[in-house]
Order: C-alpha cells, then sequence, then structure tokens
C-alpha cells in the first residue's frame, strides 16, 4: 500500500528499532510508548484492520504476540502484559495497518487502560445474543 507507513517500517523501507521479524511480521518498539518496552507487531502485508487480516496471518499473529510478548515481560521483569488491538477511529486506531499492541504492566504503573463497568440489561443481551442465533 502506498503512503501507509507501517508497511513501509514493516518491510524495512523505514529504519525501526526492531525486537523480532519473520517472513509474515516486524516487531518494533512503539515511538509513543505507554510504558517501557511498547510494542507493536506489524504484518509484511498491508491490511487496515483485523477483519481485512488473512486467516492463517491471524492465527500467527498471536504466536507473535506470546513469544515477543514473554520475552519482554520475563526480560523487563515486568508483572503483566496487555495485548491490545484497535479497530476503527472510534476504538481508538489511528494508524490504519493492522497492528497488535504489547504492552509490559507492573503493579501501579498508572497506566491507563480501563473502563468503568456498566449493567448488562436484558435488552442488549437480547439484541447482541440474537446476532449470533
Ligand atoms: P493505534 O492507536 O492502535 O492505531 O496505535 C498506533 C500506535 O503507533 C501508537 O501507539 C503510536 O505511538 C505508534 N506509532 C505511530 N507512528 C509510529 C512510528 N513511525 N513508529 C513507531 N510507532 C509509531
Ligand atoms: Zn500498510
Amino acid at each position: 500500500m502506498e503512503n501507509c507507513i507501517f508497511c513501509k517500517i514493516a518491510n524495512g523501507e523505514i529504519p525501526s528499532a526492531t525486537l523480532y521479524e519473520d517472513e509474515d511480521f516486524r516487531v518494533i518498539l512503539d515511538l509513543g510508548p505507554a510504558a517501557k518496552g511498547h510494542s507493536l507487531i506489524l504484518p509484511k502485508r498491508h491490511a487496515a484492520n483485523l477483519y481485512e487480516l488473512p486467516d492463517d496471518l491471524a492465527a500467527k499473529a498471536l504466536i507473535v504476540a506470546r513469544k515477543v510478548g514473554q520475552t519482554l515481560q520475563m526480560g523487563l521483569g515486568s508483572d503483566g502484559l496487555n495485548v491490545l488491538q484497535n479497530n476503527g477511529e472510534a476504538a481508538g486506531q489511528t494508524v490504519f495497518h493492522f497492528h497488535i499492541h504489547l504492552i509490559p504492566r507492573c503493579t501501579k504503573d498508572g497506566v491507563g487502560m480501563g473502563w468503568k463497568p456498566g449493567t448488562l440489561t436484558e435488552e442488549d443481551k437480547e439484541e447482541v445474543m440474537a446476532l449470533f442465533r
């Protein structure tokens, strides 16, 4: 994809702090990290979001997340890891080339990623469950 910055980074046209690379993915350090070690898994083939990602790459992406995430967490001595993936502007996506965030977490690191729990109403439950009937 022309003019896609993550295509250029993933394929090595733009230099990046690369932690891991294989034939399908490059994992880089995020330039605006939420925490130390915040990384991005980028497929080398362009897909705007999860819905456009081919099945084989979707499956492989989680294996890369486990592999790199574990090295980050163990190596940095973190207490946990967030695996995060945004689809669409409303969901916080700002770069429209699929990517998975790996964010090493420490207890009381102050990184905000939560929500205020609501209540599951009968109406919502019915509406959503009906989508799968
Ligand atoms: P998202 O909001 O899920 O689309 O995440 C985009 C992420 O990409 C943000 O965390 C940015 O800090 C990061 N980012 C944007 N441009 C670059 C870049 N050139 N190199 C590394 N990370 C980047
Ligand atoms: Zn792209």
